[in-house]
C-alpha cells in the first residue's frame, strides 16, 4: 500500500529532512507522546519531567484549564470539575454513562454525546480530551523543535480495538480541535506489537493483554507477511488497576474500622492505596501514613503475600475474557506464539505469573507495560510521515460488526460482515421494487441480527433521479467503504444512467463493548427465530411485489386479453395471497404466491405472445430467425 503524503506544495521530501511526527497514548489514566529520534523511540518528557501525563483535567471559574498530575492531585478537592478518565465518554451518550455508576459530575443530557458542565462552562468529552492533546502538542513541539521554527507533520493516536465508529470519530474530532493532523488512529494493541518489533518477527499469533487503570483488553492478532490482523478482542470495560486500589482500601477500612464513607476519606485511601501496590511491586511490604478529615492519622501496612491473597480474585476474572477471545478467534493456547504484556498494572508479579502459567510461556514485559503503545504508535508515525524507506508499513484491523443496509420486509442485507480485515471495500446490486419508481432510500445499520428493528441505525440517505423503469430493470450498486481508521462511507449508484448519493457515517454515538457483546450473542441466540422471521419476511415481500405486478398487468392489458371469468379468478387469488401475507405463516404465503402463479399463468402467456407479435410487425421473418 502507498504511504500517505503529507508534504505541502513546494517543500522538499527529501530523504534527509525528518518530518517531525509523533504517537500519542491519549490513555483512560495517563497519556503519553512518544517520537521516533536518531533511530529509535523514544517517550517525550512533561515539564514534570514525567514520562506520564495524567489524564485528569481540572476546569476553574476563570476559564483557567488545568492537565495532568496538578490537577491529579488536587482531584479530592474538586472533583466535579476535575475530570478523570474522559476516555470512557467519548462517543457516549447520558444513558451509557449513567450504567457506569456514581459519578461526581455534573453530567448533561445532549443529543450524540453526554456533556459536562463545569466551572468553567460546559465542555463535551472531545472538549475535554482536546485539553489533553493540546499539552501533549505542546510538550512534543518542545522537545522536538526546541527554539526552532517548525511544526509537527502529524500524530498517530491510539485507540482500543473495540472502539466504535462514534468512539473513533470523537478521537479525531478532539486531534482536530488540539490542532493536529490525524496520521492515522492506531489499535493499541497493534501499536504495542509493533514497539516488540514483532512485524518483523515471524509469522504467527499474538495475544496483546493490555491491563491499565480502569480497563482490562485482550486481543488477538495475527502477523502474516508484517501485516497484522485483529481476530479478535474481547475484555472489560470495568476493571483495572483502580480495582486493586479499592480492595486495598476495602481491607484497610475493615481492619481499622474506618466506617465513615466520606467521599473525600476514600479518595484519600484510595490515593494511598495505590500508592502501597505500585510500591509493593518492587518490595515484599509498604507503609504509608494517611490523614482523615477528623484529622485521625493511621499507619497502613500491607505486606506483598496479603495484597496477592486480597486481589487474586481480580487477576483471574481477567482470564475469562482472554480464554473467550481465543475461542472466537478459533485457537487453542498452545498456539499463541507470544503474549505482549501493556498497561502499568501488568507491573504487578503476581499479574505476570498468572498470564504466564494460563499461556505456558514467559510473557514479552522487557519494555515499560505503560509506554509500549506510544513507542509503537511513534514508530508509526515515523514511517507514515515518510522517514522510513523500503518495506511498506501496512496494518489491518477488523470491523466489530457487520455492515449492511435496510431491504424490503424490515430485513438486514449484510454487505460488509464482521471481522472483515479494514481497510474494506464491498458492493453490492440492489433494484427498484414498483413500476417507475424514482427515488431510493437507504438505512444503513449495524449489527448481527437479522431484522433491522434489533440492529443499530447508523444512517439514512436517500438517491434519486432514478429514471423511470419497470420494477426491477433499475441496477443499483451499493458500495460500502470504511477506511483504515474505521471510518465508514457508503454510496449508491444507479449504473445505467450514473445517477449517484453517497454518505460519510458519522454515528451520533456508539456502542459500548458491553453493548457489541450483547448484540453478539443476541446474533447467536436468536439465529433460529431470526431464520423463521427471515422468511416470513421474505414471502411478505415476495407477495406484495407480486400483487403489486400483477396488478399493474391487470390495469395495461386485463380488459383486453382477460374474459370476466379469468379476470375474477385471478383477482381472487391475488386477495387469497394478501389475506396470507397479513398471517404468519410463511408456508401460507407460499401456497398462496403458486396459487396466484396458476391462476396467471395462461395471462402471462398472452401477454407475452402479444409482446413477440408486436415486436415482430412489420418485420420478415428472416430478421428476426438467427442465422
Ligand atoms: P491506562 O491505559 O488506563 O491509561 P496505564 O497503562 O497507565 O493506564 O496503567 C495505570 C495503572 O497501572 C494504574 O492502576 C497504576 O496504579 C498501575 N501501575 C502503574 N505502575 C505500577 C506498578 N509499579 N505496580 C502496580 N501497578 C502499577
Ligand atoms: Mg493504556
Amino acid at each position: 500500500m502507498a504511504l500517505l503524503q503529507i508534504a505541502e506544495p513546494g517543500e522538499s521530501t527529501a530523504p534527509h529532512q525528518h518530518r517531525l511526527a509523533v504517537g500519542i497514548d491519549l490513555g483512560t489514566t495517563n497519556s503519553l507522546v512518544a517520537a521516533v529520534r536518531s533511530g529509535s523511540a523514544e517517550v517525550l518528557r512533561n515539564t514534570d519531567d514525567q514520562p506520564l501525563t495524567p489524564s485528569v483535567v481540572r476546569y476553574f471559574a476563570d476559564g483557567r484549564v488545568q492537565v495532568g498530575s496538578a490537577a491529579k492531585a488536587t482531584q479530592a478537592e474538586d472533583p466535579e470539575n476535575t475530570i478523570v478518565s474522559v476516555k470512557r465518554f467519548m462517543g457516549r451518550g447520558l444513558a451509557d454513562v449513567a450504567r457506569y455508576g456514581a459519578l461526581p459530575y455534573r453530567l448533561v443530557d445532549a443529543p450524540g454525546m453526554v456533556r459536562l458542565q463545569t466551572a468553567a462552562g460546559v465542555k463535551s468529552p472531545v472538549d475535554v480530551s482536546a485539553d489533553i492533546l493540546k499539552v501533549l502538542k505542546v510538550q512534543a513541539e518542545r522537545a522536538l523543535l526546541g527554539n526552532d521554527e517548525g511544526e509537527l507533520a502529524g500524530a498517530v493516536i491510539t485507540v482500543p480495538a473495540y472502539f466504535d465508529d462514534a468512539q473513533r470519530q470523537a478521537t479525531k474530532d478532539a486531534a482536530q480541535l488540539a490542532g493536529l493532523t490525524v496520521l492515522r488512529l492506531l489499535n493499541e494493541p497493534t501499536a504495542a506489537a509493533i514497539a516488540y518489533g514483532l512485524d518483523n518477527a515471524a509469522e504467527g499469533t499474538y495475544a496483546v493483554y493490555d491491563l491499565g487503570g480502569g480497563t482490562f483488553d485482550i486481543s488477538i492478532l495475527k502477523l502474516t507477511r508484517g501485516v497484522f490482523e485483529v481476530l479478535s478482542t474481547n475484555g472489560d470495560s470495568a476493571l483495572g488497576g483502580d480495582d486493586f486500589d479499592q480492595a486495598i482500601a476495602a481491607h484497610w477500612r475493615k481492619v481499622h474500622g474506618i466506617a465513615s464513607a466520606d467521599m473525600k476519606d476514600l479518595r484519600r485511601l484510595l490515593m494511598v492505596a495505590r500508592e502501597v501496590k505500585e510500591r509493593l511491586t518492587g518490595a515484599p511490604q509498604a507503609e504509608a501514613e494517611v490523614t482523615l478529615r477528623y484529622g485521625q492519622s493511621l499507619r497502613l501496612r500491607l505486606t506483598r503475600e496479603e495484597f496477592h491473597a486480597l486481589t487474586m480474585p481480580i487477576v483471574q476474572r481477567t482470564l475469562v475474557p482472554v480464554k473467550k477471545a481465543l475461542r472466537d478467534a478459533r485457537l487453542t493456547i498452545e498456539e499463541v506464539k507470544g503474549v505482549v504484556m501493556v498497561g502499568g498494572a501488568t507491573r504487578m508479579p503476581h499479574v505476570q505469573a498468572a498470564v504466564s502459567a494460563l499461556f505456558g510461556q514467559p510473557t514479552l514485559n522487557n519494555l515499560d507495560p505503560d509506554k509500549v503503545v506510544a513507542l509503537g504508535a511513534a514508530i508509526q508515525a515515523n514511517a507514515l510521515a515518510g522517514n522510513k524507506t523500503g518495506d511498506d508499513l501496512l496494518l489491518l484491523d477488523v470491523i466489530p460488526l457487520s455492515l449492511g443496509v435496510e431491504t424490503m420486509g424490515g430485513l438486514v442485507e449484510k454487505i460488509v460482515p464482521r471481522n472483515a480485515t479494514l481497510p474494506v471495500a464491498r458492493a453490492q446490486e440492489f433494484t427498484t421494487f414498483k413500476d417507475g419508481q424514482t427515488a431510493m432510500a437507504f438505512h444503513v445499520v449495524q449489527g448481527e441480527r437479522d431484522l433491522v428493528k434489533d440492529c443499530r441505525s447508523l444512517a439514512r440517505f436517500e438517491l434519486r433521479g432514478i429514471p423511470p423503469m419497470v420494477a426491477g430493470a433499475a441496477r443499483i450498486a451499493v458500495t460500502f467503504q470504511v477506511d483504515a481508521d474505521g471510518l465508514l462511507s457508503v454510496s449508491a449508484r444507479e449504473t445505467g444512467t450514473g445517477v449517484a448519493a453517497e454518505i460519510a457515517v458519522k454515528p451520533s454515538y456508539g456502542l459500548s463493548d458491553a453493548e457489541i457483546a450483547a448484540m453478539l450473542t443476541a446474533g447467536h441466540a436468536h439465529a433460529r427465530e431470526d431464520a423463521g422471521l427471515r422468511a416470513l419476511a421474505e414471502q411478505r415481500v415476495e407477495a406484495s411485489r407480486t400483487v403489486e405486478a400483477v396488478r399493474s398487468a391487470l390495469a395495461a392489458d386485463g380488459a383486453i386479453l382477460l374474459n370476466d371469468r379469468e379476470r375474477q379468478a385471478i383477482e381472487a387469488a391475488m386477495q387469497a395471497l394478501e389475506h396470507a401475507a397479513t398471517g404468519d405463516d410463511p408456508a401460507a404465503i407460499k401456497s398462496a404466491l403458486a396459487a396466484l402463479g396458476a391462476a396467471t399463468a395462461e395471462f402471462a402467456a398472452r401477454r407475452m405472445d402479444r409482446s413477440v407479435a408486436r415486436a415482430l410487425t412489420g418485420k420478415r421473418i428472416d430478421d428476426v430467425t438467427t442465422p
